[in-house]
């Protein structure tokens, strides 16, 4: 739909000193002298169109779970001129009417209000109990709802049991947090799946205009299967928080001789650490292929010792047995790689045969 202004009246009409010029000078009067020429006044034409446009394109998304990442979503969400209203189990008034969101403790209160998109920020553990005890009912049959969660199968199969079939459904993870995209989110992956969007331009509209907050944010858009999502997360960012975890229960430390490798290590843990552990813990449990990675993870950390371990004892052997231990030494070195069972020597017996 087009839209037409007019622009405003002016509120003062000079006269027309160019056909009767004065014989003298004359000052405009003192309070109509123009002190700025590029000030923005509120009855500035291309201001007032701009936010009838920003006004006219604006999204009420409610954003049901308002903790770390509910709060740290909702800022960007209202830079780009969206009408927040959020709901937590918690109390967050203050914190929601701090950036201008409006809170409300009764999340029937909340569907009153009839928002354009619902949006679930909350932990990936608490999905199911708080989808069931949710009052769909108070929504429009239309509501476009939207998770963030970290795995993206499981939301999916719950999103399609629980939520009634006139809902368009989309699922996105930002692959990235109030750490990571503190200072902007240019270049970070945003991963998104259109489970279900209805037919209507409105609808499909009303998709793009959520999705277009993060591609004009400047994020990396990543069209994928919730599935295909789930197989890569789990070789990557189930990897990256694992290996945080263990390295902050290592006690990496600063130290004055940092190497730049070891600067990315520290920063890892700087990142990891900033979640919570249930938000790990979600990441495990409900994403099929994390225990498969985790098991990975477990034999290549084994194999590594195995090799070093492989090396300290030849190298300990040559000592005892001043490198020449002979046939007998190097079958008991053997057996000590083997953990003290005695394999037989094929291969050196034939070579020497040969
Ligand atoms: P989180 O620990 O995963 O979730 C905390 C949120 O879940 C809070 O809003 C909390 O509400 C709510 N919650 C927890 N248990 C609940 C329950 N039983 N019933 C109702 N609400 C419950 O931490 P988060 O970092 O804020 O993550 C929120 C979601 O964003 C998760 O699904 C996560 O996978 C996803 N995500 C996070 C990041 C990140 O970097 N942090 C990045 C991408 C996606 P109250 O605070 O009111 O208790």
């Amino acid at each position: 739909m087009l839209l037409h202004f007019s622009p405003p009246k002016p509120l003062f009409s000079p006269p027309n000193l160019r056909r009767n010029p004065p014989p003298f000078p004359v000052p405009p009067p003192r309070s109509l002298r123009i002190r700025a020429i590029d000030a923005a006044q509120i009855f500035d034409y291309e201001t007032q169109l701009k936010s009838e446009y920003r006004k006219s394109s604006a999204l009420k998304i409610a954003v049901l779970g308002f903790g770390n990442f509910g709060q740290f979503l909702s800022k960007t969400l209202i830079r780009h001129g969206h009408d927040l209203i959020t709901h937590s189990r918690s109390d967050y008034s203050s914190a929601a009417s701090s950036i201008g969101a409006r809170f409300f403790h009764n999340p029937h209160d909340l569907c009153e209000q009839h928002p354009d998109v619902v949006l679930l920020c909350t932990s990936i553990l608490s999905t199911e109990s708080v989808l069931r005890s949710f009052p769909f009912q108070r929504l429009r049959r239309s509501t476009l709802f939207v998770d963030v969660l970290s795995v993206k199968e499981f939301p999916k199969t719950l999103f399609l049991k629980y939520l009634p079939n006139e809902f368009d459904v989309l699922c996105t993870h930002p692959m990235f947090g109030p750490e990571s995209g503190k200072h902007s989110w240019s270049g970070l992956p945003f991963v998104y799946d259109r489970v279900r969007i209805g037919d209507e331009d409105s609808r499909r509209e009303r998709c793009e205009r959520f999705l277009k907050v993060f591609e004009s944010e400047g994020c990396r858009m990543v069209e994928m299967s919730c599935e295909e999502h789930d197989k890569h997360a789990a070789g990557s960012q189930f990897v990256t928080h694992t290996m945080g975890r263990v390295l902050e229960k290592f006690g990496v430390e600063s130290s004055p001789i940092n190497t730049k490798g070891y600067e990315t290590l520290l920063d890892l843990v700087e990142n990891t650490s900033s979640d919570s552990f249930e938000l790990y813990y979600g990441l495990f449990m409900y994403n099929q292929n994390a225990l498969e990675q985790l098991e990975r993870l477990d034999m290549a950390f084994e194999s590594i010792k195995k090799e070093l371990f492989g090396r300290l004892h030849q190298v300990y052997r040559k000592q005892m047995f001043g490198g020449g231990g002979g046939e007998k030494g190097k079958k008991t070195e053997q057996k000590l790689l083997n953990n003290g069972v005695s394999v037989p020597m094929k291969e050196e017996s034939s070579s020497s045969s040969s």
